[in-house]
């Protein structure tokens, strides 16, 4: 980190309201003590370059720690178990690993929590990981932060791994930030990209300030390097013919019963819509103007027997729930077959549906960017062509 310096001496009235002024955050205050840089300082340096006086001075901070690298090798993934069976986002965080191990042939690791998992982690064992760390026991039945952080922290400082994903799930977000308080270490939430560096650091992107920017961020003092990641972003890690991992199960750590709140009972929800898990999709834009064509796209995704999802406007509008949106802000999406009617397909929904396996497009405009990323692309107006659509898959049975 870094903090900027005021050299009080040189302040005169006039550099203060001058440099106050070109703050877009407000952080610098004027006040009779001179001039402060407040808290909601966002180090964008516009006062920096404002600055003809020096007046200002960046001071770059020492890290707090500093770890010795070359002690931290390998890439770790927290496996996520439901029951005994394993959250696909497990196998998505083991593919990027993976990928991003083979170059330099970094090992990587898996984690397993929970209690009675032994068939979680053997069937895990075909999906390329080096070696799978168990702990199983009774304590760790329901997910409970504390002692799942206790086990993972256990696991970190005996194997001491340079990387650690979670998955940007319930479990993942509440788990992944108090593993990194306990190594004073920093964590990205809700990756969307990854890459590791020749050096060792990992590059983790996510879209900041609403989308409008990728961040790229590094943790280059610390160890481990810590991040969630978005479902659905990152391709899954193939089944192997043989199994590959070793497994070695692990002691919890002492005081484990004793830490954490005591589950009494756990109810199950009723199911949520998440269109993330959905293997069809119809997907709907501003296109569609009114509720003949909501109706449209409705009969269309009944015979299909697709979840219906949304741009950003259609929710906006109040059209749609939140949860239906797809894009920067709001879901990604994987599905095997995507439909977008009257989407123009800018790059903050694009972001969230083009690694999609196969998409249809339906757009009155041929030159919508939406046709730049879809395998099949029907330019025409969405309410002829849709009926014309509907019809042929219900006499032809295309689909189903
Ligand atoms: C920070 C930020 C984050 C954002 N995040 C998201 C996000 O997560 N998801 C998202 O979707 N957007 C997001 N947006 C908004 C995004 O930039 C676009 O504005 C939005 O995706 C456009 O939605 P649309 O395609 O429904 O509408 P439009 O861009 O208005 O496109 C409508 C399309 O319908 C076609 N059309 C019109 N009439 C017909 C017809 N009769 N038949 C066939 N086609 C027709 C038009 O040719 C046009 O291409 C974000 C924007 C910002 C700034």
């Amino acid at each position: 980190m870094a903090h900027i310096k005021v050299n009080q001496e040189k302040v005169t009235p006039e550099i203060a309201e001058r440099l106050a002024s070109v703050c877009p955050f407000g952080a610098i205050v004027v006040s009779e003590a001179g001039l402060s840089i407040e808290a909601g300082c966002r180090l964008c340096r516009l006062c920096l370059e404002a600055d003809q006086d020096g007046v200002l001075t960046l001071v770059e901070d020492k890290p707090e720690t500093s770890v010795d690298k070359s002690r931290w090798q390998g890439i770790a993934i927290l496996a996520e178990c439901v029951g005994n069976r394993l959250h696909p986002i497990t196998l998505e965080l083991l593919g990027k690993a993976l990928e991003m191990a083979a170059p330099a042939g970094t090992p990587v690791f898996a984690v397993v929590i929970g209690w009675q998992v032994t068939s979680a982690a053997e069937s895990l064992k075909y999906y390329g990981a080096d070696k799978i760390y168990v702990y199983d026991d009774r304590h760790l039945e329901h997910f409970e932060p504390l002692r799942y952080a206790m086990c993972a922290a256990d696991f970190i400082e005996k194997v001491r791994p340079s990387v650690v994903l979670a998955g940007a799930t319930s479990m993942g977000r509440s788990l992944a930030p108090r593993i990194a308080a306990r190594f004073r270490t920093g964590i990205t939430a809700d990756c969307t990209g990854l890459a590791l560096r020749d050096n060792g650091n990992l590059v983790q992107t996510r879209p900041a300030f609403g989308g409008n920017i990728m961040a790229q961020i590094v943790t280059p003092h610390t160890r481990p390097q810590m991040c969630t990641v978005r479902y659905r972003v990152f391709d899954a890690a193939p089944r192997r013919e043989n199994p590959t991992a070793q497994v070695e199960v692990m002691a919890v750590p002492h005081g484990l019963a004793n830490v954490g709140a005591q589950v009494l009972d756990v109810l199950a929800k009723p199911e949520e819509l998440d269109i993330s898990e959905a293997e069809v999709i119809v997907a709907v834009g501003r296109g569609v103007k009114d509720e003949a064509g909501l109706r449209l796209a409705k009969k269309l995704a009944d015979i299909l027997g697709a979840q219906l999802a949304c741009t950003r406007p259609m929710v906006e509008n109040g059209r749609f729930d939140p949860r239906r949106q797809i894009g920067l802000s709001g879901r990604t999406v994987k599905p095997k077959l995507i439909v977008t009617i009257g989407v123009s397909g800018a790059v903050q929904f694009a972001a969230g549906m083009d690694k999609s396996e196969y998409i249809i497009s339906i757009n009155s405009d041929p030159e919508a960017s939406i046709f730049n990323i879809s395998h099949v692309g029907l330019v025409g107006d969405l309410y002829e062509v849709l009926p014309a659509f509907i019809e042929k898959i219900e006499r032809e049975g295309l689909v189903r």
